[in-house]
């Protein structure tokens, strides 16, 4: 989400984290909710972390800010993420989703959310559950989430596993230490603060 600030900003040369840009908006602003309630936050939901990933994949060329405003609509049209349901997307549902305005009409990413969902049905069975599959590959470094993303999901390049992980508290680097979020956070025990590395 960074890149969406960063292309808005890109005549300023001084280096703003997220958190000092949020911190600038009103707080009925999208970003606000995002950064205060749901970014770097644990999810200990399949079906939550499953809406991220999915989130995250749909921002590819696109900014946050879009992808936030259409939240509402992609857990609508995507059935609240349903992992189940969406891994038994047809053609009927793949031609509903790409007729569909509130959300992004693109082949490639509604595609993926199908195939993830199945992806993620079989880690379940193999793992117990997508966490358990995260939590058994954690630590590792980005790059080598990176490798392990892309060996197993569709459309899961660098950027959107590097949000996605720092989105769900894998990888370090959400929050700024003197963000009072950051203290939220660590509460709640990320993934990254019992990282070996
Ligand atoms: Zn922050």
């Amino acid at each position: 989400m960074l890149r969406d600030f960063f292309i808005s900003a890109s005549t300023n040369s001084n280096i703003m984290s997220y958190c000092e840009y949020v911190w600038t908006m009103d707080k009925e602003n999208v970003h606000v909710h995002y950064h205060d309630r749901e970014y770097g936050f644990p999810i200990h939901d399949d079906n939550h972390l499953f809406a991220r990933l999915v989130l995250e994949i749909n921002q590819a060329g696109l900014s946050w800010t879009t992808i936030l405003n259409k939240k509402e609509n992609f857990f609508k049209a995507y059935d609240n993420f349903d992992i189940n349901k969406v891994a038994n997307y047809k053609q009927k549902q793949f031609d509903r989703l790409m007729n569909d305005a509130g959300i992004i009409r693109n082949r490639l990413k509604i595609n993926a959310a199908i195939e993830n969902a199945k992806k993620i049905k079989l880690l379940q069975k193999e793992f117990g559950s997508f966490e358990k599959w995260l939590d058994h590959h954690h630590p590792k470094t980005k790059e080598e989430w990176v490798k392990l993303f892309k060996e197993t999901f569709r459309f899961t390049g660098g950027e959107i596993v590097n949000e996605f992980l720092q989105s769900t508290g894998y990888l370090p680097g959400a929050h700024v230490e003197r963000c009072p979020i950051y203290k939220k956070i660590l509460v709640k025990k990320p993934a990254w603060m019992k990282g070996k590395r």
